[in-house]
């Protein structure tokens, strides 16, 4: 049994009041190792190291974060193959998807931020005829929180703490409960990459006991959050009256619009992924797929011919396109809205039920990929996020028909376009009530773009220059001359 460890002040400590709980696999639905059970007196214990360390990381030269960083992503690039395994085994992905997307993409977040403080610049306005000029200066804020899901474990945890630490922070980061394991092996890779000690804290636990305690220290100034929308709201409400600097990214129920003059092979290729990748846990995955009337029927008929090609499997194997959801309450979750789904009205095209696999598997959190249609646009399954692989498949007459129902949910983070009309294609982006819209394609990332989401998905952007403005604070400094 592997027992995880807190990486705080520098060492891989066991937790303050040495509690562990279960971490399961959920292929197997067995148990492999042991979370620390941290709390409150764990918080403080990274604070004091992660306050202590910040006068000299913050004065650090841009050099040395640099090369401390880019140290850390040449070894998660030596022990890709480790990591790729662990991820597979502590989310239920497809090992393929890990090798091919998470843990390149975690490296990523590290060398795109290190290069990218490089490049950081602030603004100076002078004023004519005054004989005044004014700069601003960007400084590093102190000691900031980042609590991370679990659908793309490490990619959304290096997400976070990479632009905190280029931009000269300390951290103090909680990755999720459900899937803590390549966190931890990061702890490790951070202390052979050299991190000054206090630097990076990771600190391992339940959300409502770690992650609170973040949320509640008066020293923490900033917490960025990858989350649900309720997890959201219960972290401003406490964060806010302390003003603290929140970046949230909640929730989303994405729409793909598919126009009749859509190139179809691609539509349906991508929307395949689009809907199932990661077994549909992606906060952009499109779980609604509204498709113009008049192609509904063809759409549909070569949309469900390759989703019955998709491979629900042992996440080991090379060929699964689909492995196990993360958990027992999330597999029970997504099965209730499928029923919830045939109690609205809505008829199974394909899928629906939960997959029984043989030999290592048998007990695990496996569903298979399912479309639904014949349901309303404003039904509890069109709105509510499932966060599985389930999608919707509804009809529509019109340009604004399309744009109504995409925008009727409380969500607004990512949507897709599927038309040869550029007129039409910005026409209905710049309508869309989302942070990102894809057109003709789906989850290609620019890292500098701004990312994110409107209404009840969140508030503020990550990526770029945006993240790194939320992880310094603005100062304007004005000089008569
Ligand atoms: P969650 O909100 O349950 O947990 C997220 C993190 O918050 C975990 O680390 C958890 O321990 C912590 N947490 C839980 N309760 C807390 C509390 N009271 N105070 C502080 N921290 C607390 O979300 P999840 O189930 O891990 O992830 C799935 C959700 O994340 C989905 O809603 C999905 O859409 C969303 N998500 C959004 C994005 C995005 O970029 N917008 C990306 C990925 C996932």
């Amino acid at each position: 049994m592997i027992y995880l460890k807190n990486l705080i002040g520098g060492e891989l400590i066991e937790p303050s009041k040495k509690q562990y709980f279960d971490n399961f696999e959920p292929a197997t639905g067995n148990v492999y190792s042991q979370i620390p059970d941290s709390d409150a007196d764990d918080i403080q214990l990274a604070y004091q190291a992660a306050e202590k360390a910040f006068p000299e990381w913050s004065n650090t030269s841009l050099d040395f974060r640099f090369e401390t960083m880019m140290k850390l992503v040449r070894l998660i690039e030596q022990n890709h193959k480790k990591l790729s395994e662990a991820e597979s085994m502590d989310n239920g992905k497809p090992i393929k998807l890990a090798a091919k997307v998470d843990i390149p993409r975690a490296a990523q977040n590290f060398k795109f931020f290190a290069n990218a403080i490089t490049q950081f610049a602030s603004e100076s306005h002078n004023m004519p005829g005054e004989e005044t000029i004014n700069y601003t200066v960007r400084q590093p804020i102190g000691v900031v929180g980042c609590i991370s899901p679990w659908n793309l474990p490490l990619y959304l945890f290096t997400w976070k703490i990479a632009p905190a630490l280029a931009a000269g922070n300390t951290v103090i980061a909680k990755p999720s409960e459900v899937t803590p394991y390549t966190a931890y092996l990061l702890s490790e890779l951070a202390i052979e990459a050299g991190f000054p000690k206090g630097v990076l804290n990771i600190v391992h636990g339940l959300g409502q006991k770690v992650g609170d305690a973040i949320t509640r220290h008066p020293g923490i100034k900033a917490i960025s959050f990858t989350g649900g929308t309720s997890t959201g709201k219960i972290i401003s409400s406490i964060a806010a009256p302390m003003f603290k600097k929140l970046s949230l990214e909640l929730g989303g129920k994405n729409p793909n619009i598919i126009f009749a003059d859509a190139n179809l092979d691609n539509a349906v290729r991508t929307s395949v992924l689009s809907s199932f990748a990661n077994q549909g846990q992606i906060c952009l995955c499109g779980s609604r797929i509204f498709i113009e009337r008049s192609i509904y029927e063809d759409f549909k008929t070569s949309f469900i011919a390759k989703v019955n090609k998709l491979k629900v499997a042992d996440p080991k194997d090379p060929e699964s396109s689909l492995g196990a959801v993360v958990s027992k309450d999330h597999f029970e979750k997504v099965l209730s809205y499928i029923q919830l789904a045939k109690e609205e009205g809505g008829k199974i095209l394909s899928g629906g039920n939960a997959v029984q696999l043989d030999g290592r598997c048998e007990n695990g959190w496996f569903i298979e990929p399912t479309v639904i249609e014949g349901l309303e646009y404003n039904c509890r399954v069109q709105q509510e996020e499932i966060f599985g692989p389930v999608v919707t498949l509804t009809p529509f007459d019109t340009e604004e028909e399309a744009l109504m129902m995409a925008n009727s949910t409380e969500y607004g983070l990512a949507a897709t376009i599927w038309t040869e009309n550029i007129n039409k294609a910005h026409r209905v982006a710049a309508k869309l009530q989302s942070g990102i819209v894809w057109i003709n394609c789906w989850l290609v990332r620019d890292l500098r773009t701004p990312f994110g989401g409107v209404k009840n998905s969140g508030v503020g952007r990550e990526g770029g220059f945006e993240a790194l403005k939320f992880f310094t604070e603005s100062k304007n400094i004005c000089i008569k001359y």
